[in-house]
């Protein structure tokens, strides 16, 4: 047989996909290509695209994904089916405690697990909120809360953990996390873009316990990674090393790991 089987095809494409950084992201514009990486994602996780509400139902009831309920740092605003993949819940409850620390404003929440059979009629025909992994963020009126959001998305982008782009009709953040590269960076982190654990994130909650005898430092609005290495006594170098980082990039309210002398 000359013909290669498409079960093969899809094995090594999953090979290819999987733990890599997406290449030619870091933006937030809309394009095919960002809807590919996030359909690729989904495909390559496996993942079930949910036809209609009774199977989003179900999945819930298997655990398979979970309840956006709420909290006291983001409100959900006309989600017909409040449910995510536990990685996507993990990092609405990050972002939205530390958007709420930044902004004084509770994250809002406007999509979630949106069955085929709901698709809008101006989404695209790849979309992957049908399995869950995916979440709309409307975007805030004040003009550093959105500054905030921008950056700390291109810098979880930039991780290679999300995908996420801007649309304006309505205004909102279509944010899409892949499961395994977000959960690996969250037991990781220590470093990255988003909020320290609060909530049932328990893994992070217990990294953060074993690393509560180590330095920290809250990076605030006009730092830089050398002058924060400069006043530690440090290198750049070995502060990525200790933070896991892959470039030089920081976010206000991003919380490092000061390596010891
Ligand atoms: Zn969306």
């Amino acid at each position: 047989m000359r013909i290669p089987r498409p079960t093969a095809l899809v094995v090594l494409l999953a090979a290819l996909g999987m733990g890599a950084a997406p290449a030619a992201a870091q933006s937030l514009r809309g394009s095919r290509p960002s809807i590919d990486r996030m359909y690729q994602q989904a495909r390559n996780h496996d993942l079930t695209f949910y036809r209609s509400g009774t199977g989003v139902r179900g999945a819930a009831r298997e655990g398979d994904l979970v309840r956006l309920s709420g909290n006291e740092h983001y409100r959900l605003s006309g989600v017909s089916y409040p449910y995510v993949l536990p990685s996507a819940r993990i990092f609405v409850q990050r972002l939205a405690a530390q958007y709420h620390d930044r902004c004084g404003e509770r994250l809002v929440i406007t999509s979630a697990a949106r069955p085929t059979s709901l698709r809008l009629v101006n989404s695209a025909d790849r979309s992957v909120h049908p399995t869950g992994m995916a979440i709309d963020i409307r975007k805030p009126r004040g003009r550093d809360c959105l500054a905030w959001l921008r950056r700390t998305l291109l810098s979880l982008e930039d991780e290679g953990v999300l995908e996420a782009t801007e649309e304006n009709r309505p205004p909102h953040f279509h944010v899409a996390i892949f499961p395994t590269q977000y959960r690996r960076y969250v037991s990781n982190s220590g470093g990255g873009g988003d909020a320290p654990s609060e909530g049932r994130t328990s893994s992070t909650r217990t990294t953060r316990t074993a690393s509560a005898s180590r330095a920290t430092y809250r990076v605030r609005q006009g730092d830089s990674l050398w002058g924060i290495a400069r006043r530690n006594d440090t290198t750049v170098e070995r502060l990525r090393a200790a933070n896991d980082m892959r470039s030089n990039r920081i976010v206000p309210g991003q919380v490092l790991i000061i390596p010891a002398k």
